[in-house]
């Protein structure tokens, strides 16, 4: 169960201790509290953990500071969407909103090479008024004799570069807890001129501790991925992860499945797995098409399967794409074949534009058919 408190219910607040000495008492039950500082104000939900079937919804809810209550099941207990649970399905960051309502393009470098690559890529966003982008500085690779990524060595420039451009969110995959802290001395030193979502890899899915570390930190949102060869139900747990533990700005990442069956694609693309993520949990959706598919082919009309993998999510409901783009395919330390050229942005953009409203136009298909 969760108490969903007055906003800025304080700690020091006659109501709120009464509260908590009346929660104290309750035999069998612990409490956890999490408080969130928005910009506005701080919400605080107080988790009760037992068993709570006893408890009635009314006499939780007329307790002071007591705003909202909302019975839980088992699963997914803070990421999850529970019976009556009107929380919020959106989170801010550095001015960016991320939602189940809202559509964000993350294209950018799989791996960052060069400042010329970072810069060209960054300037081209900007002029397509993209504010977001990947850069992967630290890379998990199969073969240890491949390049490992560059690390916090080009984290000052790729900042830098982001501030120039107006870039507010760079997604960057974290492998180990010094990356974390790297990430933020290098911004503290730059001045904060951009935002990071941190990045949970597909390897890295059921890495736990690394989940917990993650989680515990609440300066960086986070973007976790399906996990390799996992259920769906195992990944989600591995989101809840990170929200069990403070941190509940998560993005769950779709990026294919790995398989034999997903020949000739590097991954079997799951992305009607789009409205299940988010009828289980009120966590935006990202779709990954470029890990998904892997590949530069295309279909006899033309059309790359990255753009067609992408319309099926964004058709389907998709809130955030991770994309690989490089001014130089050839030249890219990592992933080069997969990777869209920067003169194919435009295209792409307005191919998304297109899958989205179609997206629209079905959502709103509902309403109208619903009121009949
Ligand atoms: C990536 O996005 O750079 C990446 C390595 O993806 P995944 O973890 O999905 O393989
Ligand atoms: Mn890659």
């Amino acid at each position: 169960m969760i108490l969903i408190l007055t906003p800025n219910a304080c700690a020091s607040d006659p109501d709120y201790k009464q509260l908590m000495k009346h929660l104290a008492r309750l035999p069998g039950i612990s409490t956890r509290v999490h408080a969130e500082d928005g910009a506005a104000q701080t919400l605080t939900e107080v988790y009760l953990i037992g068993d709570t079937k006893a408890l009635s919804l009314e006499d939780m809810q007329g307790l002071p500071c007591v705003d909202r209550v909302v019975r839980i099941s088992e699963e997914y207990r803070v990421l999850g969407r529970h019976k009556n649970d009107s929380r919020p399905t959106h989170f801010d960051y550095n001015g960016v909103c991320f939602g189940q309502d809202t559509l964000n393009i993350f294209a950018g470098l799989c791996a960052v090479d060069t400042p010329e690559h970072v810069e060209l890529m960054m300037k081209a966003l900007r002029e397509h008024d993209l504010n977001c982008t990947r850069m992967g500085a630290y890379k998990p690779r199969t073969s240890p004799y491949s390049f490992q990524g560059h690390g916090k060595t080009c984290l000052p420039y790729v900042f830098d570069l982001a501030g120039k451009y107006g870039i507010k969110v760079i997604a960057m995959e974290v492998t180990h807890e010094s990356h974390v802290d790297e990430i933020r001395e290098s911004l503290d030193q730059a001045g904060n001129p951009t935002g990071v979502m941190l990045q949970i890899g597909t390897r890295n899915t059921q890495n736990f501790e690394l989940l917990k570390i993650v989680g515990r930190q609440q300066d960086f949102p986070v973007l976790i991925k399906r996990g390799f060869g996992i259920t769906l139900d195992e990944s989600l747990n591995a989101a809840e992860y990170l929200a069990s533990e403070g941190n509940s700005k998560v993005v769950f990442g779709l990026r294919g499945m790995k398989t034999t069956g997903a020949d000739p694609h590097r991954n079997f693309v799951d992305f009607a797995h789009v409205p299940v993520v988010k009828r289980l949990t009120r966590m935006p959706v990202c779709i990954d098409p470029s890990h998904s598919v892997g590949t530069r082919t295309c279909s006899p009309e033309g059309i790359l399967d990255v753009m067609q993998a992408t319309a099926q999510g964004v058709i389907a409901g998709a809130n955030m794409i991770l994309v690989d783009f490089h001014p130089a395919p050839s030249k890219a330390l990592v992933d080069g074949p997969q990777a869209l050229k920067i003169n194919e942005l435009p295209h792409f953009l307005e191919d998304i534009s297109i899958a989205r409203k179609a997206y629209e136009e079905r959502a709103a298909l509902i309403k109208k058919y619903s009121d009949k």
